[in-house]
């Protein structure tokens, strides 16, 4: 594995993660919206979030700047960024899956909407987050640089440190005591193991 290769892997992998994601899009527009918790807040942070983990790492692949916050080229990273960018991207289209026409890029609740709770759901909450960790994970792995490797994990990270209550305040709001259960019973982005 050469710097070139692990670029190369990383561009590849962004663009199946956002062919994964393009009929989702397309369904979402015809899918009506009965309430959104969309504002300011989500613009800011869907702007940083994406800034972060597609902004910046594309420009630093396409051009190799910032060359400043180079360091070294470690090989057995970028192979590890590589598996973790395919389980990244393996979980991503699992939770679309699940979601189906309830999915939103922001906070939205649809027409109908259900709460999914089988699937990737069954033991985690916010698989679709998980997915964004670890392809933000991969992205420190694969790039030796620590502007546009790191940004991934400091532009997500704010989304989700800002988004996540506030999703889950949504969905008690809408399904009540089913979310809670379903709370009780599931990790935010991590199974939880019981004895
Ligand atoms: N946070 C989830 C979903 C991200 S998509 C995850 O990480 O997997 C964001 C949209 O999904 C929000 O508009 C919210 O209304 C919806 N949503 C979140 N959890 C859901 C669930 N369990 N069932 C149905 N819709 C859900």
């Amino acid at each position: 594995m050469t710097l070139s290769i692990a670029k190369a892997i990383y561009a590849l992998l962004a663009v199946g993660w956002y062919i994964i994601r393009i009929p989702h899009e397309r369904r979402a527009r015809r899918t009506p919206v009965s309430r959104s918790a969309r504002g300011l807040q989500e613009i800011i942070l869907l702007s940083i979030s994406f800034t972060g983990l597609g902004l910046l790492p594309f420009i630093y692949v396409a051009t190799g700047f910032p060359r400043f916050a180079n360091y070294p080229f470690q090989p057995a990273l970028a192979w590890l960024g590589a598996l973790v960018a395919i389980a990244a991207l393996i979980l991503f289209h699992l939770t679309h899956r699940a979601l189906g026409r309830n999915w939103s890029v922001s906070l939205d609740l649809r027409e109908s909407h259900r709460l999914v709770t089988e699937g990737v759901y069954r033991y985690v909450r916010h698989p679709m987050y998980s997915a964004f960790w670890l392809w933000a994970i991969a992205q420190a792995l694969l790039l030796p640089n620590f502007i546009a490797g790191l940004s991934g994990l400091v532009g997500f990270g704010t989304l989700y440190f800002f988004r996540v209550a506030q999703e889950e305040r949504l969905m008690l709001d809408a399904f009540g005591a089913e979310y809670g259960d379903y709370m009780a019973r599931t990790g935010r982005v991590m199974p939880r193991f019981h004895a």
